[in-house]
């Protein structure tokens, strides 16, 4: 059986013309060899991954080849290059300081410095990540840095310069080597589909690309993943699939949708996002890439700065001709400041929610007649929920949005214009009679949609009568009589995050983990609640009942049913992205989620 070898090193350059991507350095280390013009020390900085290690083993390789090619590579024929065709060569060490760092490392790597060479010119030391030496095997290494032996070339690598001291600074040729376009990573990975004879959508490279974020080697590594789970056939489905990356449909349709005004479709576009397990956030992120990507599409002059593969690139000029630029402009700042207050808002997805609903109102013409001031923002959206007030009960409401901390009559008070779209932002009805001053039937709501969390914070920490067996319910007169109102799932979810919000503070744990969780109406009026482990469960059926109570008393039905199942491990195992993998710790130890609040910490 064939020997199997990993892309990266199975492709690994082996002369400068192959080597993809840092063109122009490539060039002027030719140009060296041929000069014979050479430095003692050169050193590489740049990102993981982008061909530092891999351009040193070529120029060691190169001037010690015994008849270099007139454009200054290496013949890969001679004695010497031979050697190190066969990695037998005497000429070349190369030491890892990541790993070997101490100053006995240094000192056996110097001690090799004195013998000349016997076939070749020169010995070439690659130290890499240079930076992790320590103090003492650095001023080691320092002496003979400082005068080095005259067949002697170091090559120091490092992924951070800045750490890198003067003294070393200041006797080194510096190289910078560049990250990898994702047009460079996918025209390298093209190559060596078609070598391997592995089919592929160049979509699904697009993806591979992008996520390697820059670098080469992590490239051909995800490319091993997915063309072996793909088995021989890449495509765009499969790999964002088992990358976990949102399909960028998905950004196409909110727009798509934006630009028609259709809010409550984003809504359950959302949701459907949101259920297949992606967190808000990291739709908003991706948001904010796409529609910065629309707007590069748009003129001929940024272009070149869409770093996508040519079909998306077309797609992004379809939708860029569709956009105004002030309606990108204002779809920026909007998931910006959304983007800003992800990480305090107590209700993110109440956030993410707002967010998309401001950016399907850009372009709707204001329809706020003769109310002379700017009230507009999330107005048209209520305008259905307002013509109903009449049969108040009927009027669900169908905004996704979480209930303040318990409705209380206290909080019907006339308020500042903040908490008053606060308390309206969950229930139009409410804010109806609440309001009554307002002109043409409608609640004035004023544009502040950036929501003042603070006002939530308040009402919690107010006292509130809690009802018992509920959690953190408080309103009485909303205790379940004879009630069989229908509810969606919308309705649910709302509820159910808004119970988490409300959860006292002893509860706190469960209350972000059920928060994570999606319960699902399977068959009206059951409610099923899929947990991901026993944990999770045992604590699940503890507080079974409150939970219970509580949604029948806010759904207004207490026929509610409420079941809660161990979900089936998946069919395989899926490639973590960082964040998972922080949130597998987090669980397998709590110690470190606490570290984070503590610290204030956030994923990037
Ligand atoms: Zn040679």
């Amino acid at each position: 059986m064939e020997e199997y070898i990993v892309s990266a090193r199975k492709y690994r350059p082996t002369s400068f013309d192959t080597v993809v991507g840092q063109q122009a350095l490539t060039t002027t280390l030719k140009n060296a060899v041929n000069s014979g013009k050479l430095a003692h020390a050169y050193l590489f900085c740049g990102p993981r991954g982008v061909g530092k290690t891999t351009c040193a083993r070529i120029f060691a390789k190169a001037i010690n080849c015994l008849s270099p090619t007139a454009e200054g590579e290496a013949c890969g024929q001679c004695e010497s290059c031979q050697a190190f065709n066969e990695q037998r060569s005497f000429n070349i060490f190369e030491l890892d300081a990541a790993s070997n760092n101490s100053v006995e490392h240094i000192k056996t790597l110097m001690e090799q410095t004195r013998i000349p060479p016997q076939v070749g010119k020169y010995k070439v030391f690659i130290i890499d990540e240079v930076h992790m030496l320590s103090t003492a095997a650095f001023n080691a290494f320092l002496k003979t840095l400082e005068e080095p032996p005259a067949h002697v070339i170091f090559i120091l690598a490092t992924t951070e310069k800045h750490k890198i001291l003067p003294t070393i600074l200041s006797r080194c040729q510096i190289y910078d080597f560049e990250r990898m376009t994702v047009r460079n990573t996918i025209d390298h990975l093209k190559s060596v589909a078609q070598k391997e004879g592995i089919s592929f959508e160049e979509e699904a490279l697009a993806v591979i690309a992008e996520k390697a974020d820059g670098g080469m080697r992590d490239a051909l590594s995800i490319f091993d993943q997915a063309a072996s789970f793909c088995q021989g056939n890449i495509t765009y489905q499969k790999v964002i699939e088992d990358l976990n990356v949102l399909d960028a449909e998905n950004y196409f349709q909110i727009i798509d949708l934006a630009l028609e005004n259709k809010a409550m479709e984003i809504m359950v576009l959302l949701n459907n996002v949101i259920n297949k397990g992606f967190d808000g956030g990291l739709l908003i992120q991706g948001l904010a890439k796409h529609v910065r990507n629309v707007l590069m599409a748009r003129d001929e002059q940024t272009l070149p700065l869409l770093e996508v593969s040519d079909q998306q690139r077309e797609r992004y000029q379809q939708q860029a001709h569709k956009c105004q630029i002030p309606f990108l402009y204002q779809a920026l700042r909007l998931i910006n400041q959304c983007d800003i207050n992800y990480r305090q808002s107590s209700n993110k997805r109440l956030l993410v929610e707002l967010t998309l609903i401001e950016i399907a109102q850009i372009t709707q013409p204001d329809d706020s007649v003769g109310s002379g001031r700017k009230p507009r923002r999330l107005k048209s959206l209520f305008k259905h929920l307002t013509q109903t007030t009449a049969q108040p009960k009927k009027a669900a409401p169908q905004v996704a949005a979480a209930e303040p901390v318990a409705p209380t009559q206290k909080s019907q008070e006339p308020t500042s214009s903040s908490s008053r779209i606060s308390s309206t932002t969950t229930s139009a009805t409410q804010t109806n009679t609440s309001n009554p001053s307002s002109k043409a039937g409608r609640p004035q709501l004023k544009s502040s949609v950036s929501l003042s969390w603070n006002n939530l914070r308040q009402k919690k920490s107010s006292k509130i009568n809690v009802i018992p067996g509920t959690l953190g319910a408080s309103d009485p007169n909303a205790a379940p009589k004879d009630e069989q109102h229908d509810f969606t799932q919308q309705d649910l979810e709302l509820q159910w995050m808004s119970m988490c919000n409300r959860m006292p503070q002893k509860y706190s744990g469960i209350a972000t983990r059920m928060k994570n969780m999606n319960p699902q109406i399977t068959d009206f009026p059951n409610v099923e609640v899929l947990v991901d482990n026993q944990v999770a469960m045992d604590q699940l059926e503890q507080i079974k009942k409150s939970i219970l109570s509580t949604l029948k008393l806010y759904l207004h039905n207490k026929s509610i049913t409420l079941s809660v199942r161990l979900a089936e491990q998946q069919e395989h195992v899926r490639i973590l992205s960082r964040r998972e993998q922080f949130i597998l710790m987090e669980k397998e130890n709590p110690s470190i989620a606490k570290l984070k609040e503590l610290l204030n910490l956030e994923l990037a």
